[in-house]
């Protein structure tokens, strides 16, 4: 490729002053500044030819060879232009180092960015549904995530080759930008994070093409908890780090996993005690019965004694849920109810109202307190 000559890209004469090349520089860089023209193309093309006549026509030395050899007079061996490629990190640290008085601006002490800045990927949320069972022994669960992982291709740091930052110019590489506004109290000094490269204080032109620069892709990912036995609906887990990973390596979000404990087809949970209701027919409540339970852990037997009224809990200690916190389980709370029947025979009605006959078939009037006794034995 052949490069125009220095002069004439910078629109300035052969005999013209440090301060006319300054000047001619800094109106043309403004003008096809990447900002300003966030498409690639022609503009970075002049950009990074104005900078570079620039670099060459400011430095008495590197001019003054230029102006007898040309552009070959450059080439090779000299100090700081081997090869003499001219790219846009190139042009911009120029534009950076005129316009903000910048010196070598990736060597200079107290400019680089503080590792904390890095931005933390998101926490992730889900629920996690167990059985009441799982519930009474504990669990290890072994679940299935889809989240954001570092990209193997560049690592986490979402560049395509190791120099493929450039430092921010809006906030020359610190990440922050200094406002100072005026009150009547005083001079406020506003810091904010850049808005350009949100803190990170270098923006990347040369993205990793897997992760188009985000230093993370989409992945799925297992996480094992241990959940003690005793939880319930509405207790969380946290599994720190195994979130969403942030951009560009950032560090992980947590895993907050919401328990939801699943509907039991026999029990209900009261706090640590489950209550299962147990049918019994009149003639097993009146004259008693050994019965079969199911239980949280396989079936158990159970004496119904003679004369069980309908709604009677029956406690079955430490049949329930272990306490999460210190020693010891709930119970098994059995509600006995009494089964009316619904389909008789004529012959099954003639014996029932034979048994109604009997002055022991009629319940007390009025009397509560059989009720309030049952009642109280719930909760
Ligand atoms: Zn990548
Ligand atoms: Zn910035």
């Amino acid at each position: 490729m052949n490069k125009r000559d220095y002069y004439e890209v910078l629109g300035v004469s052969r005999e013209a002053s440090q301060e006319e090349i300054k000047k001619a520089y800094r109106k043309l860089a403004m003008q096809y500044h990447p900002d300003r023209n966030p498409e690639e193309g022609e503009a970075e093309q002049k950009f990074k030819e104005v900078s570079e006549a620039y670099e060459v026509l400011k430095d008495p030395q590197k001019r003054e060879r230029y102006d007898r050899f040309g552009h070959s007079g450059l080439k090779g061996g000299f100090e700081g232009f081997a090869g003499f490629d001219f790219d846009l990190s190139d042009a911009l640290r120029t534009f950076m180092s005129e316009s903000f008085g910048f010196g070598d601006i990736f060597g200079m002490g107290g400019r680089t960015r503080r590792s904390d800045q890095r931005r933390r990927g998101r926490d992730l949320q889900l629920q996690l549904k167990i059985t009441l069972e799982e519930v009474a022994t504990g669990v290890q669960k072994k679940i299935k995530l889809k989240k954001l992982m570092v990209c193997d291709a560049c690592k986490g740091s979402g560049a395509a080759s190791s120099d493929a930052y450039m430092t921010c110019l809006q906030c020359q590489g610190t990440g922050e930008m200094r406002q100072v506004s005026q009150s009547l109290f005083g001079q406020f000094v506003n810091i904010a994070t850049c808005s350009r490269c949100k803190g990170e204080g270098k923006i990347l032109k040369d993205p990793c093409e897997k992760c188009d620069g985000e230093g993370r892709v989409h992945g799925d990912s297992v996480i094992t908890v241990d959940l003690p036995a005793g939880v319930s609906t509405g207790n969380y887990v946290t599994v720190r780090a195994e979130g969403n990973v942030g951009p560009r390596a950032g560090p992980a979000g947590d895993v907050i996993m919401f328990i939801e404990v699943e509907e039991h087809k026999h029990f209900e949970r009261h706090g640590d005690d489950i209550l299962y209701d147990l049918p019994l027919s009149f003639d097993q409540a009146a004259l008693g019965d050994e019965v079969e339970v199911p239980t949280l852990n396989g079936k158990a037997k159970l004496q119904i004694q003679p004369g069980t009224q309908s709604h009677k809990i029956l406690r079955m200690r430490g049949k329930g849920i272990p306490h999460l916190h210190g020693h010891g389980r709930g119970d098994q709370l059995v509600r006995a109810i009494v089964w009316t029947p619904t389909k008789l025979s004529s012959d099954d009605k003639k014996l029932i109202k034979e048994l109604a006959k009997s002055e022991h078939m009629k319940p007390p009037q009025n009397d509560r307190s059989i009720f309030k006794k049952v009642k109280e034995a719930i909760l």
